[in-house]
């Protein structure tokens, strides 16, 4: 078989588009709705082609950040129907932590190479504008050095309405407090006849962009998202997209662009209200890579949610077009909730070894993508900075006892590497 018969393979329409967006021209909706019916050979140049952009685009190195997820509250009573996240005040896991044990949780992540804590919760009834200054001057005062990326668009337009401020004001306040990001979230899919459907009550899509323009303009980044795999159609996602790097051409704010797959089980949305059941592999393919070639030039950086995907899916995506593996995390439950089961801690030795096993470079970078290191060799890879835990063995209690034998079986294993 000849080459030529693999690229015959492929559809007219999808090799027109692909060699579009490969030759440097910008796609346009109508060309991301084709991609993202992609199936079978289709699909498969379609990966092949984000790739090679991603090669283009950022070369091997492949980053990741340490961080350490703080999710202060679940009280919310938004009612996003896809949430599994939020309790009312009055239910037995509610939790609102004091800003103690947000400290505490600091320590503890500063200690294990966090730069950066993400802060995101519920919209609690009964907090305003000051809370969330409080937490940012708490945590800046505590931990100077790290970086504070925090409270989704939903967070700042439920803060600015009580704070009696211009929204740039209010942005300016938070910022001038300690905030240095805040996260692309709450953006779920930036047309309205879908998020009617799926968060009635949340913000709609003007005042997401309207938010999100605002702290571009006083010099707070954002990431941006979108979650796909419940609704929605591919006219929705290419408006998404369309929208996302339309403002990214207009203020540049954007840092990376994070595509999150729908989580099903244990939400309303799909078990009473017949969503689909999240995200399956080809469409958490196709997303990262149609993000790539939609996006660029103007959004280069395409990271894959190891939480949602696993990490052996994370790591096809690192060969569809994706070129970070996001966050340690450290503590995630927003995901797991709604019955992700993918882990909430990924030791940046982890994220690593991962990378490497797909052939590409780890690097640990910042919230804003300044490179802190590259790790070229492993032989010279810092220690973990994880606590010591025993490892869990299964298996018949006496082979679970370390014994002499295990030093020979030692030996034995590094002859054979
Ligand atoms: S997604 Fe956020 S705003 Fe919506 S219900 Fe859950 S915690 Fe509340």
């Amino acid at each position: 078989m000849s080459l030529e018969r693999l690229l015959s393979d492929i559809s007219p329409p999808v090799a027109k588009v692909l060699d579009r967006a490969l030759s440097g021209v910008l796609l346009d909706r109508a060309d991301a709705e084709v991609l993202l019916e992609a199936q079978g050979p289709d699909l498969q140049a379609l990966l092949r082609a984000a790739d090679v952009a991603r090669a283009d685009d950022k070369g091997d190195v492949v980053t990741f950040v340490v961080v350490r997820n703080m999710n202060f509250t679940n009280i919310c009573y938004t009612g996003c129907t896809y949430c599994g996240f939020s309790r009312h005040k009055d239910e037995a896991d509610a939790y609102d932590y004091p800003m103690e044990v947000l400290v505490e949780k600091g320590r503890n992540a500063v200690a294990r190479g966090a730069t950066e804590f993400c802060i995101q919760g519920g919209i609690h009834p009964a907090k305003n504008h000051t809370h969330y200054h409080e937490i940012v001057t708490a945590l800046k005062a505590e931990f100077p050095e790290i970086h504070l990326h925090a409270f989704s668009p939903e967070e700042i337009d439920h803060g600015h309405k009580q704070s009696g401020m211009e929204l740039e004001d209010y942005l300016r306040w938070l910022r001038d407090a300690g905030l240095g990001t805040i996260p692309g979230t709450a953006a779920e899919i930036l047309v309205d006849e879908v998020r009617d459907v799926i968060e009635p009550n949340k913000l709609k899509t003007a005042r997401w962009i309207e938010i999100i323009k605002a702290a571009h303009r006083v010099g707070l980044r954002s990431t941006a998202t979108v979650m796909y795999g419940h609704v929605e159609k591919p006219h929705h996602v290419a408006e998404h997209l369309a929208i996302i790097r339309d403002i990214q051409r207009e203020t540049g704010g954007f840092t990376e662009f994070v595509p999150l797959g729908y989580i099903h089980e244990k939400n309303k949305l799909y078990n009473h209200l017949g969503a689909r059941p999240g995200s399956n592999t080809p469409e958490d393919l196709r997303m990262v890579a149609v993000s790539r070639l939609f996006l660029r030039p103007f959004i280069q950086n395409i990271q894959m949610s190891w939480v949602k995907m696993g990490t052996k899916l994370a790591q096809v995506a690192l060969l569809s077009g994706a070129n970070d593996f996001g966050g340690t995390l450290m503590e995630e439950s927003i995901s797991r909730e709604s019955g992700a089961d993918h882990g909430e801690n990924l030791p940046a030795e982890a994220m690593r070894r991962l990378i490497r096993e797909v052939g590409r470079i780890p690097a640990e970078r910042t919230t804003k993508y300044e490179i802190r290191r590259i790790f070229k060799d492993p032989a010279e890879d810092p220690p973990s900075l994880e606590p010591d835990r025993e490892a869990e063995l299964a298996g018949p209690a006496r082979f679970r006892q370390a014994s002499d034998r295990d030093r020979n079986t030692l030996l034995q294993i590094e002859e054979l590497r």
